[in-house]
């Protein structure tokens, strides 16, 4: 597989409960998968535990054959190839869009680090903007930076923090259908995180359901039935407790 992740355990130094429970995750190549689940619920840990910023207690990452975390090996955030866009964007108030782009480009020389910028710009639709700053931009424009920014490097992994959430909703609708073309052309291996079921059922191509930091359901968004979002997750919950 090309993302192997199993057994994931952590928990926070604070807390009492762990806050990830037996995570598990196999994805191929160009695979799109989306975590889904309530605020609290432990999305956002298990991108940090990905990405290598926190350390889980046990279980094992491997991305592209090579291992990053098992009981033996702990290779830091920088080393992993794996990008990551947030909620917020976090783009760099001060740089223009391409400094913005050309950031995460180190071991290109000027030209390639042109010609990439160009390049992500262009897949992004934003050619124009390359001389803005962030805030010239509407928020949609911001998001889209910031993929073309986690894109550029070729991270062997993608991974979205809620990455509609500071949208408006006529935004998030054509930007997640944007988004999913974008990654598809690209090829890239990526997961997302979101409350929003609609979110997950557009773009992804497995969705994977996060109740308390333990997955409860797991399926193609064909199998997520049409339900409202209440009675759906009760349906869910029923079936988990028939299946026990
Ligand atoms: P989600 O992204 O699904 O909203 P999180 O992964 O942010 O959930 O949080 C999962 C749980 O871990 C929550 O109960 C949250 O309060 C707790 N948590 C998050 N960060 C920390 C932290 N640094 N220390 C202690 N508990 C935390
Ligand atoms: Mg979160």
């Amino acid at each position: 597989m090309f993302v192997d992740i199993k057994n994931l355990t952590y928990k926070y130094k604070n807390t009492s409960e762990p806050t990830i429970k037996d995570f598990s995750l196999q994805m191929k190549k160009g695979d799109i998968f989306s975590i889904l689940g309530e605020s609290g619920s432990g999305k956002s840990t298990i991108l940090r535990l990905i990405a290598g910023l926190e350390i889980p207690m046990s279980g094992s990452i491997s991305m592209n054959n090579r291992t990053i975390f098992d009981e033996r090996t702990y290779i830091p955030p920088e080393k992993r190839e794996v990008g990551m866009v947030f909620q917020d964007y976090a783009l760099f108030p001060h740089m223009t869009v391409a400094n913005n782009i050309k950031y995460g480009l180190r071991k290109m020389n000027k030209k390639e680090k042109m010609e990439k910028m160009e390049e992500m710009l262009s897949l992004v639709n934003l050619s124009k903007y390359k001389d803005r700053y962030p805030y010239e931009l509407s928020g949609g424009q911001q998001q889209r930076v910031a993929l073309a920014r986690a894109l550029a490097p070729a991270p062997t992994l993608l991974v979205f923090d809620e990455p509609f959430s500071n949208l408006d909703t006529y935004l998030q609708i054509r930007i997640r259908d944007e988004l999913r073309e974008i990654l598809k052309q690209t090829g890239i291996t990526s997961i997302f995180v979101t409350h929003d079921q609609e979110d997950a059922k557009v773009l992804a191509d497995e969705i994977i359901y996060l109740e308390n930091g333990k997955v409860i359901w797991k399926g193609t968004p064909d199998e997520l039935l049409p339900y409202s979002q209440g009675s759906h997750l009760n349906q869910m919950k029923a079936e988990k407790m028939y299946n026990r």
